[in-house]
């Protein structure tokens, strides 16, 4: 029952070892190569950390390459496809209520 007296690298860092958005926040806003060794050390060796820090230092406009987005090239087969559909049971519905 250790009252919490956390402060520093524990409120920095998560239970799995990663960076808490104060962790991030510390190292974003500490002088290049002045960040706290601690979550220096954990940067240096966790890919999630290295994006998370990246994802908050960079101006919100701007693009990630990341696969989160579907390609344009899908985006027009799915219009596409819909189109396609749609069309078929126009011509379906015209097919059944035409002479
Ligand atoms: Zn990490």
């Amino acid at each position: 029952m250790g009252s919490g007296a956390a402060s520093g690298a524990s409120a920095w860092l998560d239970r799995a070892g990663c960076l808490t958005s104060a962790g991030v926040q510390a190292i974003a806003s500490a002088p290049a190569g002045q960040a706290p060794a601690v979550l220096a050390v954990h940067l240096a060796s966790c890919v999630r950390c290295q994006e998370s820090l990246l994802a908050a230092d960079r101006p919100a406009g701007e693009p990630r390459t990341r696969a989160e987005a579907p390609p344009p090239w899908r985006i027009g087969v799915v219009l596409v496809a819909a189109l396609l559909l749609l069309v078929s049971v126009l011509w379906t519905i015209h097919w059944l209520t035409g002479s």
